[in-house]
């Protein structure tokens, strides 16, 4: 934006919340938003497996499934804006059907649960925290995996990378975290006629 001063810049009018007009009509929505986080450690092996995709690497994330810490954070994040419990209670460590599972196929468990109870994924926007691999490249292909894995657009998620700046399990390279939040949206009535998702971001067909 060019250096305009803040006096003469052209804002879009504001309304004091007290006097705006409610919505009328059915045409309205309700959004709700959820955060994710999960952490899996480190070992010596390979490759890494995040964001659906598998990454070379001479370490690889110790967990009960495949241990997808970004899916993990999604699925989090899209549970809890919808109200529906964690991945805890979805997907028990403890049980053996569980072992070795693929993240991505719970995460897909996870976005039915959210549709039938009415849900549509507004937006994701994540943060992936590794010291190594370097994320830069891949986060276009993680983007679109996840794009792939929900059936929404990739224009709907966001994917960005921190390092630990060599501090801390993640900056040690012993663990890699992940952080993920999540909007929901639903129409306000059967009837409402708009989609709760914006005509710029439409779902994939
Ligand atoms: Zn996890």
């Amino acid at each position: 934006m060019p250096n305009i001063p803040l006096a003469k810049r052209n804002f879009p009018a504001q309304i004091p919340l007290g006097k705006r007009d409610l919505p009328e009509g059915p045409a309205t929505y309700v959004a709700r938003v959820g955060i994710g986080h999960d952490t899996h450690r480190l070992r010596p092996g390979g490759p890494i497996r995040l964001g659906g995709i598998d990454i070379p690497s001479d370490s690889e994330m110790v967990g009960h499934s495949d241990a997808d810490v970004l899916l993990h954070a999604v699925t989090d994040a899209l549970l809890g804006a919808a109200g529906l419990g964690d991945i805890g209670e979805m997907f028990p460590d403890t049980a053996a059907e569980n072992r070795g599972r693929d993240s991505a196929e719970m995460l897909r468990v996870a976005k039915r649960a959210i549709t039938v109870a009415g849900w549509e994924i507004a937006n994701l926007d994540c943060i992936v925290h590794a010291e190594r691999p370097k994320l830069g490249p891949l986060k276009q292909v993680i983007r679109g995996r996840l794009a792939e894995i929900l059936e929404i657009a990739p224009e709907q998620v966001s994917v960005k990378a921190k390092t630990g700046e060599r501090v801390g399990p993640v900056g040690r390279q012993e663990a890699i975290e992940a952080q993920c939040v999540a909007s929901l949206c639903t129409k306000s009535s059967p009837a409402a006629e708009t989609s709760c998702i914006t005509p710029d971001h439409p779902k994939s067909p």
